[in-house]
């Protein structure tokens, strides 16, 4: 049903038919698929539901608090709901957590003291958290307050590595952070049932070691999250999965009462924790914004499935390949040579409800060691629950991309991908 009145619109909008008609058969073929994603979205969305009325949400929640935020109900119960959805004991959720790294730094301070020792038990973390950790020198970091640091990592075939994390595991060892997604690294994505796994192994040697897992990218992708396997703290970002895309900033912090007031103490103030913190009238679209996550999440999880067939298809390396589980929103595609990856992001960048008639260029970003192009026309900033992609110029030539706020878009967006690749001769279709 108006396959023609779709493709004469595609066509207006610069995709060539040859395109039209080359994707339209491997979409086809992932109707099943897009249905099982559909079932996972509509058990999420009543999870999200009923978390919100059995907490009584009501409009005197989205009035702002200013100054220090004293009894700010909305907030409260904000973070209530989000510790609902979580199964969880208590959350912070606040417009005053930055970014993700910021969410994770603060979990991560809160609850460690000098002498403690912090484990990966998934290889390296997060650009960012190398940082935060002190793996790369940096002021301020957790290296400078006494906090050691080790790491093990993954097996060639992307398991866990039991003995070395046995081995490691010492007096010391105070916290375990499990990063779910695969970030911008070339390893698989765990699964939350793997995370089970890999929590469980951990207690056993050491019952009192904090799991906590970054959550950054998998929320809603699978019907449980980490800390319904055993995570004591779960952390994320409100500028991707559960912010849904309208929350303008902003992380959570969620787990065992203890470990998150630890975080809030370091948020705020010791002995100021959570009572304090002004939402500013941000408390309406944070709400907002995670009634609609698990929708948004399964578009963009439909983006990335549909991505990785067509150019699993056209012979280019994919990760995760067509038709893997999903546990994250990311899809890696190796282009094999700058002018494919700088096209591709052209295309992303192009099909953007913001700034598309803007070209994304290479350059040399701070704290890279080589030139990086980034492709995002978002509505909120530096948002990757919007459709965006980036990429080091360098061999083996990956884009990670991710996002979408609707399916329809994620789709445009890949077909406009396509379309520059196609223009520049470098796919043969
Ligand atoms: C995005 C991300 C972070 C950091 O979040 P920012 O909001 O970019 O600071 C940390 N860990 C993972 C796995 C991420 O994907």
């Amino acid at each position: 049903m108006f396959t023609e009145e779709l493709n004469k619109t595609y066509r207006a909008m610069g995709i060539d038919q040859k395109i039209l008609d080359y994707t339209q058969e491997i979409e086809n073929k992932l109707n099943e698929r897009f249905y099982h994603i559909d079932k996972i979205a509509e058990l999420n969305q009543l999870k999200v539901l009923k978390a919100m009325q059995d907490n009584r949400l009501s409009d005197v929640h989205f009035s702002a608090t200013t100054g220090y935020g004293y009894n700010d109900i909305g907030r409260d119960t904000l973070e209530q709901v989000y510790a609902d959805i979580f199964h969880a004991e208590d959350a912070l959720v606040r417009p005053q957590l930055m970014s993700g790294t910021h969410a994770l730094t603060v979990a991560l301070a809160g609850n460690l003291r000098p002498g403690d020792e912090i484990l990966s038990p998934v290889g390296k973390p997060y650009d960012t958290l190398e940082g935060v950790i002190g793996i790369t020198e940096s002021k301020g970091s957790l290296a400078e307050y006494g906090i050691t640091y080790s790491q093990v990592d993954l097996l060639p075939d992307g398991g866990f590595d039991l003995d070395g994390i046995k081995a490691v595991i010492n007096s010391k060892t105070k916290l375990a952070t499990i990063q779910r997604s695969k970030g911008y690294a070339d390893r698989p994505t765990l699964s939350v049932a793997q995370i089970g796994e890999l929590i469980k192994f951990i207690k056993a040697q050491k019952p009192d070691i904090i799991c906590m897992v970054d959550n950054c990218y998998g929320e809603f992708v699978e019907v449980i999250e980490p800390t319904d396997v055993g995570a004591d703290l779960c952390v994320g970002s409100l500028i991707k999965n559960p912010g849904g895309g309208i929350a303008p900033t902003g992380g959570y912090i969620v787990g065992k009462t203890e470990y998150v007031e630890n975080a809030a103490y370091r948020l705020s103030a010791p002995g100021l924790g959570k009572e304090v913190g002004a939402t500013l009238g941000l408390n309406a679209p944070l709400f907002q914004g995670l009634f609609l996550a698990p929708c948004v999440v399964s578009n963009a999880v439909k983006g990335a499935i549909y991505a990785a067939n067509i150019y699993e298809s056209l012979g280019y390396p994919v990760l995760p390949n067509g038709s893997e589980d999903r546990y994250d929103i990311i899809q890696a595609v190796t282009l094999k040579s700058a002018e494919a990856v700088i096209a591709f992001c052209e295309g992303i960048q192009a099909a953007a409800p913001v700034d598309s008639y803007v070209t994304p260029v290479p350059w040399g970003m701070p704290g890279y060691t080589c030139d990086v192009i980034m492709a995002a026309g978002a509505f909120v900033q530096g948002s990757s629950i919007e459709l965006s992609a980036d990429a080091p110029i360098k061999p083996p030539y990956t884009v990670f991309f991710q996002g979408g706020l609707t399916w329809y878009h994620a789709k445009y967006g890949i077909l406009m991908s396509l379309q520059k690749m196609f223009e520049k001769g470098l796919v043969d279709i």
